[in-house]
C-alpha cells in the first residue's frame, strides 16, 4: 500500500519527474527533446549514435537507442553523476519544472515501475515485489530538490 508521504509514481500530475517528460535542454550546443534523450546519449562517444539518439521522435525510442550503442569505457562509474547532470540541467533550464519539483516538498521520491527497474527505481510487479529498489533516481530527484530549495532561500535572503 502506499503511503501518503510518498509519490511512487512519476505519472499523472507527477509525470514531469519521469525522464521521458518532454522539456527542451541545451547541452554539448545541442537541443534535447527530453533528460531521456540526452542521458541515453551521454553513454557513448559515437558521436553517430548520439545524434540518432538526439533525432529519436520520443524518449522510448531514445531509450531503445541506447541499449545498442558502444558505451563509453567508463560509463558504469559515472552513470550516476551523468543522470544527476542531466536530471539538474532539465530542472535548471525549465523553471516551471523546478517549480512544481519544489512544490512535492518533503515527499519521498519513488521511481515506482513495473519494467524491473531496481536500479535507478523500484519495480513492483509479482517477481521484484520482495527486492527493494536502490530508486536511485529518485535519490537524485530529492537531493536536486534539496539543493534548488536553498538556492532559492539564499536568493530571496538577498531580496533577489
Ligand atoms: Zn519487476
Amino acid at each position: 500500500m502506499a503511503e501518503a508521504n510518498v509519490i511512487d509514481s512519476f505519472s499523472g500530475r507527477y509525470r514531469l519527474l519521469s525522464n521521458f517528460y518532454p522539456c527542451r535542454i541545451v547541452f554539448f550546443g545541442k537541443i534535447w527533446p527530453s533528460s531521456e534523450h540526452l542521458f541515453q546519449a551521454l553513454k557513448t562517444n559515437d558521436e553517430a549514435s548520439r545524434r540518432r539518439i538526439q533525432c529519436a521522435p520520443r524518449p522510448v525510442q531514445a531509450k531503445h537507442l541506447g541499449r545498442h550503442v558502444k558505451l563509453r569505457p567508463d560509463w558504469e562509474e559515472i552513470k550516476e553523476n551523468v543522470m544527476r547532470t542531466v536530471v539538474q540541467a532539465k530542472f535548471q533550464q525549465n523553471s516551471n519544472l523546478m517549480e512544481k519539483l519544489l512544490q512535492t516538498g518533503e515527499l519521498v521520491l519513488v521511481e515506482g515501475n513495473d519494467w524491473h527497474d531496481n536500479v535507478w527505481g523500484n519495480c513492483s510487479c509479482p517477481r521484484c515485489k520482495n527486492i527493494e529498489g536502490e530508486n536511485r533516481l529518485g535519490r537524485i530527484l530529492m537531493d536536486l530538490r534539496e539543493e534548488f530549495r536553498k538556492q532559492r532561500q539564499k536568493k530571496e535572503a538577498c531580496g533577489l
